[in-house]
């Protein structure tokens, strides 16, 4: 029997546990293969345009070593929801831009991914949310994260 393919995109922060939780859960009823996917972010595009100077092999190098612990994050994380390190993928880039790519090229049925009211009145999706929804050529589940209310002052 050839399983569906579903692809959780996860951050890394503390909501991941809520959307591995969804993603695990209509995995298991579904009968899906689950891959999880976290994107870091290429250095040049966080400080690159705000005077940080060239970029030099050391730039790359730390690059190589925010992947090396995200991919351990990840596959730390996953392993509570019996995905095994082999469906676990960590890529540099933008993060709705690879998990749309990864999603087509793994022909993924679904996308699952967090959301929040945190911007705007609770009528915005985040950006990464709304990236992966504007092109996506698969369903998109956006699991709604229930933020920690602001601390009375
Ligand atoms: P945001 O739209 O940035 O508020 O993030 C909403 C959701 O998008 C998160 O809960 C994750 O599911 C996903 N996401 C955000 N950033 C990343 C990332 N760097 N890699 C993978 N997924 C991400």
């Amino acid at each position: 029997m050839t399983l569906k393919n579903f692809l959780v995109a996860v951050d890394l922060t503390e909501e991941a546990d809520e959307v591995l939780t969804a993603a695990h859960q209509l995995a298991v009823e579904r009968e899906a293969q689950l891959t999880a996917i976290t994107v870091v972010r290429p250095m040049l595009a966080a400080y690159g345009n705000i005077g940080f100077g060239s970029f030099n092999s050391s730039t790359f190098d730390l690059e190589a070593e925010a992947l090396k612990l995200a991919k351990t994050k990840l596959v730390q994380l996953a392993d509570q929801y019996d995905i095994d390190p082999e469906h676990c993928k960590t890529l540099l880039g933008s993060p709705a831009q690879e998990i749309r790519r990864l999603a087509a090229e793994m022909k993924a049925e679904m996308i699952i991914l967090g959301t929040h009211s945190r911007h705007g009145l609770g009528l915005l999706l985040g950006s990464t949310a709304s990236g992966v929804l504007h092109g996506a050529i698969c369903d998109v589940l956006a699991v709604k994260i229930h933020d920690e209310p602001a601390a009375a002052a």
